[in-house]
């Protein structure tokens, strides 16, 4: 029978747990499958911690691991990711904001085959400035990077073993989990849904860490900003050029030029023009480091060239990614078991 685990990121979430753990098991009681929960306590300074034991003592399906501090969400996914053994993962907030009942529609994709199935919101129920930020972010996301980043999802989903495999063994540090979700590939689909509001407790994203988390979108996932200082320096070299054609066509034509009040003032455009062409000089020059800046950290974000679906007459692939998966790996123990 296949199994499924939910990964349960807490931070500070005390008020919420009993409902959580109310409503969550309610809900699993009817997917009639084996099931897990892993919960990470990412470093809560009230009694997330103590509650999370409790539960556990009560329910031993309900497994929980406790961060030496608070490391921040993503990370807190990434090492529920990292635990995870089920067959089918699904990632969702502790705050009951991500409805656990809307877990079924997940799995139901999942059954038809899809192995990467996030929830994307039809509307939520944000203030209405963290509404317009999350609407531009999204919006400006999809027009910088070449991927097929999905509007308005969050990092509720569901992941097939195959996916959470090559999401552990990417070596990335900056982890933007949505943006890896769909570097992944495999099938995608996405089911809509409500987003409800928090049911108890205060936001634990502040904007500074919300903040974090776009930055890590944008520049995990887009060179664009890197190409900025060439474009600007492309501009300003541009103008330079247009002000030396001006100035030359005002001293040839001075006669012509004074009639309509432009007449030609000593020393003021070379001064211009000699700032706006150094200027481009050196954007430009940025701009060619930034490339090279971008190859390097490309580089060093490590991600295999390409991950494997499947294949046939190869043998069994020896893993999903390129190269050998280091031993011991969840991407070395799923090719092991074919
Ligand atoms: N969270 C976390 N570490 C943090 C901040 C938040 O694990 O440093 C968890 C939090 O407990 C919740 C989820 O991430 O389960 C989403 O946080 P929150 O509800 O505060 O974010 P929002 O829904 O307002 O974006
Ligand atoms: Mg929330």
């Amino acid at each position: 029978m296949p199994k499924i685990s939910v990964i349960i990121p807490c931070y500070n979430e005390e008020a919420v747990l009993p409902q959580l753990f109310q409503r969550l098991s309610a809900v699993a009681a009817t997917w009639a499958m084996d099931y897990e929960i892993v919960c990470v306590d990412d470093g809560s300074r009230d009694r997330t911690w103590e509650m999370l034991k409790l539960q556990n003592g009560k329910d031993s399906r309900w497994r929980c691991l406790s961060f030496a501090r608070n490391f921040g969400h993503q990370v807190a996914v990434s090492a529920g990711l990292y635990h995870a053994a089920g067959d089918a993962v699904v990632i969702i907030d502790a705050d009951l904001q991500d409805p656990p009942e809307e877990i079924a529609r997940l799995l139901a994709q999942w059954r038809e085959g899809f192995e990467v199935v996030f929830a994307t919101r039809k509307q939520r129920k944000d203030p209405l400035l963290k509404r317009m930020l999350a609407w531009g972010f999204y919006r400006l996301l999809q027009k910088m990077t070449p991927l097929p980043m999905a509007r308005d999802a969050g990092d509720f989903c569901l992941l097939d073993k195959k996916v959470v495999a090559v999401m552990n063994a990417l070596p990335e540090r900056s982890r933007y989990l949505r943006g890896l979700r769909t570097w992944c590939g495999f099938r995608q689909t996405s089911v809509e849904f409500d987003r409800a509001e928090r049911a108890a407790g205060v936001p634990q994203y502040t904007f500074q860490k919300s903040f974090k988390l776009a930055m890590d979108g944008l520049f995990s996932f887009s060179a664009a900003p890197l190409r900025l200082a060439t474009y600007f320096g492309l501009w300003a070299s541009g103008f330079a050029f247009f002000g030396v054609l001006f100035t030359l066509l005002q001293k040839i034509f001075a006669g012509q030029f004074a009639k309509i009040g432009l007449a030609p003032g000593a020393g003021f455009p070379t001064i211009v023009i000699s700032v706006l062409f150094l200027g481009g000089v050196q954007l430009i020059c940025l701009g060619i480091l930034g490339e090279y800046i971008g190859r390097i950290y490309n580089e060093v974000k490590g991600r295999p060239l390409w991950v494997l679906r499947e294949s046939v007459g190869l043998g069994a692939p020896d893993s999903f990614i390129r190269g050998k998966p280091e031993s011991g790996s969840a991407a070395a123990k799923i090719a092991e078991e074919g």
